[in-house]
């Protein structure tokens, strides 16, 4: 038995070793922000070497001999009880990920980093010359490696929720099963009514030359009105948009503008402006702590698509900024009404390409990727079979074929890097923020006439209060249940997008 003194020194010490890993990872997240948002091009070769010697680092502090003794002695129960609750959050999170890095041996690790390398570089191959046959044997490897580590973790019911729980803690294939034939038994008949529907939008609209600089304008208003703090942060230009927290008072926002089509800057900014809102109003006591990010990649992306979709493209949003914009670009949107406006920010319609699916179709693309996942982890579907599959599935949920597999099995960079597991925390991301908006709505009476008259704070702050302020001290079901008093429905999701596009294309 330890003594008091004895007690209290380890926490500090524990804290403090904590603390130097999110300094280290601080540094890190700020080179690969440099280098996506135009590093001279002589120097990435030599940034890359730095941010590898860095990461090194913190895997070493991860897995020290320190952090074991603090994490031992700390979790037991003697010392657990004394804890305060942020730190026995803390104890948790450094076990959880002190225990995934050492039950892989280090060198299987190693070759399983080389072998992702190459795989992700004969994928980008494989998908120029859409030729499954290329990547094939790597992708085997990598399933194959994926089953070895899960091995080595353990797993409980089905082997896939050992890397389900690394993107959305405790999440499970039982679940997932069950929110997924909830979205296919709606939004299948749904994706095809609107497809057959003679009401369209006139996309031209939306679809001409837009000047980027003004894009680009617009777009910084944009989130200084949703309540991006722009003294806590940046807006930078990229190819890939990003959001990166380096911490709530340093959270970036990267993005691009379509020369050609108005929709990618705009709402892609508010996406980022979404994740950025969940960093920038994590609370300021969490600063230092491994408690400090989003709570799950899911939630995360509840907060992106929330405001993405459930406010940028509602039609209250644009009876607001429409009138802006059409000063912004008085000849090309001259004459626009919101009605014709708000129909072309929101056209639905079966596509091949996961990346540019509207919000109707978004989740069946999900579903396809979540079932294949599922299938090869479990051994039930051969890498050989993908193709073969994956193009059945999309003619069963979107209607569609596509012509190579370019445009199929390979459009996705995910798999070559490893990263199963991770595809269902898109749809996560949607079944949370319409469970979240309709309980908002519940809370805020006249919540469409805030988003009418361009204030947010209310409906921020909402957010803040039940999401954003936790970090990680809550796991996402905890945040969910808490905020919306039951457990994750389906429900919310598909009686949103059934009111939403039923209304649209008059069907
Ligand atoms: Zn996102």
């Amino acid at each position: 038995m330890l003594s008091s003194s004895t007690h209290s020194t380890t926490v500090e010490a524990f804290k403090g070793l904590i603390k130097k890993i999110k300094h280290y990872n601080e540094a890190v997240s700020l080179m690969f922000w440099d280098l996506r948002t135009g590093a001279p091009k002589k120097g990435v070769e030599q940034r890359t070497e730095v941010i590898g010697t860095l990461s090194g680092e913190t895997f070493a502090l991860t897995t020290s001999k320190e952090m074991k003794e603090y994490l031992d002695l700390l979790s037991s129960p003697d010392h657990y009880t004394q804890l305060d609750e942020i730190t026995k959050k803390m104890v948790k999170e450094a076990k959880k990920e002190y225990d995934l890095f050492i039950k892989i041996p280090p060198e299987r690790h190693k070759e399983y980093v080389i072998l992702t390398s190459k795989s992700e570089s004969v994928w980008e191959e494989a998908k120029a010359k859409s030729d499954f046959s290329l990547f094939q044997p790597y992708l085997e490897k990598v399933v194959d490696f994926q089953k070895e580590f899960i091995g080595y973790l353990g797993y409980e019911g089905h082997p896939y929720n050992t890397l389900l729980d690394q993107y959305e803690p405790g999440v499970t294939v039982e679940q997932l099963d069950q929110l997924f034939a909830g979205l296919r038994e709606k939004i299948v008949p749904l994706v095809r009514e609107v497809t057959s529907s003679p009401h369209k939008p006139d996309i031209r609209i939306v679809t001409q030359k837009f000047d980027p600089q003004k894009q680009k304008a617009f777009s910084k208003i944009i989130l200084e009105r949703i309540g991006y703090d722009f003294e806590a942060g940046r807006l930078d230009d990229t190819v890939h948009p990003f959001c990166i927290g380096l911490n709530p008072g340093d959270v970036r926002v990267t993005n691009r503008y379509n020369h050609n089509d108005l929709r990618e800057g705009i709402f892609g900014a508010i996406h980022e402006g979404g994740h950025a809102l969940y960093e920038q109003n994590i609370s300021r006591e969490l600063i230092g702590t491994n408690l400090c990010n989003g709570a799950s990649m899911g939630i995360h992306e509840s907060q992106s698509r929330f405001f993405e979709n459930m406010i940028g493209r509602s039609r209250a949003f644009w009876e607001c900024y429409l009138q802006d914009l059409i000063e912004v670009f008085p000849e090309e949107l001259q004459g626009v009404t919101v009605d014709q406006f708000y129909f072309a920010v929101n056209e639905a319609k079966a596509s091949l390409i996961r990346t540019e699916a509207d919000e109707l179709t978004y989740n069946l693309h999900i579903m396809i990727r979540y079932e294949l996942e599922k299938g090869l982890i479990s051994g039930e579907i051969k890498v050989a079979d993908l193709p073969h599959i994956w193009n059945e599935k999309m003619r069963e949920y979107l209607g569609i074929t596509p012509n190579n597999d370019a445009e199929g099995v390979l459009q996705d960079v995910h798999w070559s890097g490893g990263s199963f597991g991770y595809f269902p925390s898109y749809s996560l991301g949607n079944l949370y923020a319409a469970q979240l908006e309709h309980a908002m709505r519940k809370e805020i009476p006249n919540y469409e006439d805030f988003i009418r008259n361009g204030q947010f704070a209310k409906i921020k702050d909402w957010m803040t209060e039940k999401v954003h302020k936790y970090g990680k001290l809550l796991t996402p079901n905890e945040i969910l249940v808490q905020a919306t008093g039951e457990q994750l429905n389906a429900r919310y999701l598909t009686d949103y997008l059934e009111k939403k596009y039923r209304q649209l294309y008059q069907i």
